[in-house]
């Protein structure tokens, strides 16, 4: 017990110090730089595919990211360092999507999370060049649905002006979270990041729901939002997070939201997402969505996972393996059954 406790306490360690310089911009090279939006030099940040009879729009809201350490706290250092090797990654970062999802349903357009603006660096905010890209505007979204509170999922509900960013959209979020977050004083010193980190987290998620406050719809995981977008409670990464899960006829998508962070360490591999409030649920909310999910091959979306972010689960004797879908240049190529399951 002893031993295990710490262990626990220098991984912590090691995935603060990491953290501290990530944040603070020592760490040079790694440092995120604002990049003006040039599409000339951009490839697209959007995605359509289908989900029976729902039109569905992965749309980017850039890149966050930190010291991989944070994401599989529980790793072992070496057989860290080698997954990520394996998959080619960088040892000392690894980046995180922010696929944020639109479905247009019954007259309606609806953004399933908002994602982090540049509450988590300067990465993010792509989401309006995005939605500009397919010919809309946030006035054009009626509802915006969030998974949970942390920043990356709700900073775009402020606009740079202080008001709201999408001005017609009613805001759902779990009513758990909002009382934790941003009703109450959330205690945030199981996550291990440094205690300045922490602060400017929680301030993030106030100033960011601050404009969309009084008007929000607090939904309690399993509801059904509207017809075709149902919400799954998947607690324990956050007290009332929930995953979604969009359907139509026979066809339906599964929206893990932060159930996992990155596929090379979270599903690939088992290792536990520091940021996790409660270990324990989150795991048994993990297990039981990923066996739900490799058991009827569903097509599944990962809010983090590298754009656009769809594929399936397997299951495998040691755990899961993911399994990108093939990108798909028609529509009409998602939406015949042999396709999609
Ligand atoms: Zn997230």
């Amino acid at each position: 017990m002893h031993d295990l406790m710490g262990c626990r306490r220098r991984t912590a360690l090691t995935a603060m110090a990491g953290a501290t310089s990530f944040l603070s911009g020592r760490s040079g090279a790694r440092r995120a730089v604002a990049q003006p939006f040039d599409p000339a030099a951009s490839n697209a940040g959007h995605y359509r595919f289908r989900v029976g009879e729902i039109a569905a729009t992965v749309l980017s809201d850039g890149l966050i990211g930190g010291p991989p350490r944070v994401y599989a706290i529980d790793a072992p250092e070496d057989e860290l360092r080698n997954a990520l090797r394996d998959a080619f990654l960088p040892t000392d970062h690894l980046t995180l999507n922010l696929n944020t999802l639109l479905i247009e349903t019954g007259g309606r357009r609806i953004l399933l999370e908002a994602g982090a603006g540049q509450t988590m660096g300067l990465n993010g905010s792509r989401l309006f060049a995005n939605l500009a890209a397919i010919g809309l505007t946030p006035a054009d979204i009626d509802a915006v649905v969030i998974s949970h509170m942390h920043p990356d999922h709700v900073g775009n509900l402020r606009a740079a002006d202080g008001g709201r960013a999408f001005p017609r959209a009613t805001i759902f979020a779990p009513r758990a979270d909002w009382a934790f977050f941003v009703s109450g004083q959330p205690d945030l010193s199981y996550m291990p990041v440094p205690d300045d980190f922490r602060r400017r987290f929680a301030a993030a998620i106030k100033r960011s729901v601050e404009p969309v406050a009084a008007g929000v719809e607090l939904y309690e995981g399993g509801a059904e939002i509207l017809p075709g977008l149902a919400t799954i409670a998947a607690p324990g990464h956050t007290p009332g997070m929930a995953a979604f899960l969009v359907h139509s006829g026979a066809d339906q998508l599964l929206l893990t939201t932060d159930l996992a962070y990155h596929p090379v360490v979270n599903l690939d591999r088992p290792w536990r997402p520091g940021p996790d409030r409660d270990p324990g649920a989150a795991l048994v909310a993990r297990r039981s969505l990923f066996d739900r999910a490799a058991a009827d091959r569903m097509p599944v979306l990962g809010f983090h996972y590298p754009f656009p972010g769809l594929g399936r689960l397997r299951k495998t004797d040691a755990g899961y393996a993911w399994v990108p879908a093939a990108w798909q240049f028609r529509l009409s190529e998602t939406q015949t059954g042999q396709a999609t399951r």
